[in-house]
C-alpha cells in the first residue's frame, strides 16, 4: 500500500500530477491513524479526465467483443493475483473484517467479472424486429461515483460493465476509502487497456462528484451511494438530460413464513443484518416473524449476536469491525437513541456495548423488538449493526410489512415449501429476493425498486445499462 502513487491521478493511461494542491487524509477507522493522502481534485482534474475518456472512446467503442473479453479476463487475473493486498487495503481503509474482506470485498469483484464475461455475447447481441435491425452501441463516457462500503466491488461493477459495453470511464471513488481504487488503477495500468478507457480522479462529492455529474462530456452517470445524494445527482444530471443509473439504499427484510425452519432462517436473518457491520445496501435489517414464534426467534437472535464481539478487523476471527468513519458512528448512534425513545425494546447486544475497544469507530450490535411499523427504525436505513424484529399475523400482513418502506432493494423469504416462498417473493416490491438462503448471484441483475434506485448493475443487464439501442429500418 505504501508504494501506491497516491500523490497522482490516473488519466489517459498514465499517472500524472493533479492540478489540485489540497489533499484528503484517509483514516484507518480501527486505529484512527492516517494511512494515506490522496489529491482533493476539483473540476479542472475532472475535465482533464473526461477529455481523456472522450479521446479514447471511438477506439474502444469499435473494439470487437474478443478484445473486450480479453480486457475483462486480464483484469480478473490481475485482481486474483493481488487479492490479499486488495483485501488488506479495503480492511485498512474502511474497517471490514479481514476474513470477510478476502471472501467478499476482494473475492466478489472476481465473480462480478466472471458474470460480465459469461453474459458479454448476449449483452451485445443484435436482434431483428420485423424489418428493423436493432443494434446496441456504447452509451459513451461514463462518470462513475462510488461509496466506501464495498469500494472495490462497486468500482469493478462499473468498470467491468463499461469495458464490456465499449465505453470509457472516469471513476471518482469515495473520499473515505479511495486507496483500493489506486491499487485497482495500478492493476488496470498493467493489463494493456487503451489509454483513457479508464481514468481515476479522487475527490470529494461536493467538488469532483458534482463536476463529473454536470460535465457535458459525460453521457451517463453511474452512481452508488445514499438516497439523499442520489436525488442530488439525478437532479444535477437532468440539466443536460444525462442518463443516470442510481444504486441507492435499502431497508431489506428477512421474511420467515410460519412453516419455515425458524432457527436456520433467523440465524441467516441476523447474519444478513450484521454483515459488514450493517454497512451493506442489501443488509436485511428487518426480521419478520410469525407472532406466535416471536420469543423463540428472539432467543435465536440473541445467540447469534453473541458471536459478533466488536474487535480488530485485521484479526481473522473478528466478525464485527468498526464502522467506517466517526460520522457514520454518530449517525448510527443517533438511530439507536431514537429507537430507544420510540418505545422499542432492546433484546440483544447490551453486554457487548460495555467491552468496546477504546480506539476506533466501534458500535455494538443491537436487536430491537416491539418496533412500531411506522417508526424510523422500521422504515429508514441505519447503515449500522442494528436489527428490528417485527411480528406479523398472517402472510398478507407479512408481505404488507415487508413492502412498507420507500426502499425496494432486497429481501429473503423462508418456507418449508419452496413454491410458497417463491409466490411470496413475487409479491415483494424489491429488485432481488433470496429464497431459503440461496446465495448471491454476481451475474444476475442487481438494483432497486422504488427509491432504492434506477437501473440495474451486473451481468448482461449491467452491460446493457451502459448501452444505447439503435433501430435500423431495412428495405424489403
Ligand atoms: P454518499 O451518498 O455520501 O456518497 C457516495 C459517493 O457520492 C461518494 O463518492 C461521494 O463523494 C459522492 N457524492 C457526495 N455528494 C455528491 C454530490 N452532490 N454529487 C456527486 N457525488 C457526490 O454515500 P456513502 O455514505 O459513501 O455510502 C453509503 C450509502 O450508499 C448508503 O446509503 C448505502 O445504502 C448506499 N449504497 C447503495 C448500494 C446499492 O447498490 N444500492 C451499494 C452500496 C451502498
Amino acid at each position: 500500500m505504501n508504494s501506491l502513487p497516491l500523490r497522482s491521478i490516473y488519466v489517459g493511461g498514465r499517472w500524472t500530477a493533479p492540478r489540485a494542491t489540497g489533499t484528503i487524509a484517509v483514516e484507518n477507522p480501527a486505529t484512527q491513524r492516517i494511512i494515506g493522502e490522496v489529491p482533493d481534485c476539483g473540476s479542472e482534474d475532472v475535465w482533464t479526465a473526461v477529455d481523456a475518456a472522450r479521446r479514447a472512446l471511438p477506439g474502444w467503442a469499435a473494439a470487437g467483443i474478443e478484445e473486450r473479453a480479453a480486457a475483462l479476463s486480464a483484469l480478473r487475473e490481475g485482481l486474483v493475483k493481488r487479492q490479499d493486498e486488495l483485501a488488506e487495503t479495503v480492511t485498512r481503509e474502511m474497517g471490514s473484517p479481514i476474513t470477510f474482506s478476502r471472501r467478499v470485498q476482494a473475492g466478489l469483484p472476481v465473480r462480478v467479472l466472471d458474470g460480465f464475461l459469461a453474459e458479454l455475447a448476449a449483452a451485445t447481441a443484435e436482434e431483428r424486429v420485423g424489418h428493423s435491425l436493432v443494434v446496441r452501441e456504447p452509451v459513451g463516457v461514463v462518470g462513475a461515483i462510488t461509496p466506501w462500503n464495498y469500494p472495490l466491488h462497486q468500482a469493478v461493477a462499473k468498470i467491468g460493465a463499461a469495458v464490456g459495453a465499449g465505453c470509457a470511464l472516469v471513476l471518482k471513488p469515495s473520499e473515505l476509502a479511495p486507496l483500493s481504487s489506486y491499487l485497482l488503477a495500478e492493476i488496470i495500468d498493467g493489463i494493456g487497456l487503451p489509454p483513457g478507457v479508464f481514468n481515476l480522479v479522487p475527490g470529494r462529492g461536493a467538488t469532483a462528484g458534482v463536476a463529473l455529474t454536470v460535465d457535458d462530456g459525460v453521457d451517463l452517470v453511474s452512481f452508488t451511494g445514499s438516497l439523499e445524494t442520489g436525488r442530488a445527482v439525478g437532479a444535477a444530471a437532468a440539466r443536460t438530460v444525462k442518463k443516470t443509473s442510481l444504486e441507492l439504499g435499502g431497508k431489506s427484510a428477512t421474511l420467515v413464513l410460519p412453516d419455515a425452519d425458524l432457527v436456520t432462517a433467523v440465524e441467516d436473518g441476523v447474519r444478513g443484518a450484521l454483515l459488514n457491520a450493517g454497512q451493506t445496501c442489501t443488509a436485511r435489517t428487518r426480521l419478520l416473524v410469525p407472532r406466535a414464534r416471536l420469543d423463540e426467534a428472539l432467543d435465536v437472535a440473541r445467540a447469534v449476536v453473541a458471536d459478533y464481539v466488536p474487535g480488530d478487523p485485521e484479526d481473522p476471527a473478528t466478525l464485527l469491525g468498526p464502522l467506517a468513519s466517526a460520522g457514520q458512528r454518530e449517525r448510527v448512534l443517533a438511530h439507536v437513541a431514537q429507537a430507544a425513545r420510540s418505545g422499542a425494546r432492546q433484546v440483544a447486544g447490551q453486554d457487548l456495548a460495555n467491552g468496546l475497544p477504546h480506539t476506533g469507530h466501534y458500535v455494538a450490535p443491537s436487536v430491537w423488538a416491539d418496533v412500531a411499523p411506522s417508526s424510523p427504525l422500521a422504515r429508514e436505513e441505519v447503515f449500522g449493526p442494528v436489527l428490528a424484529v417485527l411480528a406479523y399475523d398472517g402472510e398478507d400482513e407479512a408481505v404488507s410489512l415487508a413492502n412498507r418502506t420507500d426502499y425496494g432493494l432486497a429481501a429473503s423469504v423462508w418456507s418449508a415449501d419452496q413454491d410458497r416462498a417463491v409466490a411470496v417473493a413475487r409479491r415483494l416490491r424489491v429488485g432481488q429476493v433470496d429464497v431459503n438462503g440461496a446465495k448471491f448471484n454476481a451475474a444476475a441483475p442487481f438494483g432497486g425498486y422504488k427509491q432504492s434506485g434506477v437501473g440495474r448493475e451486473l451481468g448482461r443487464h449491467g452491460i446493457q445499462e451502459f448501452q444505447e439501442v439503435k433501430s435500423l429500418q431495412l428495405p424489403g
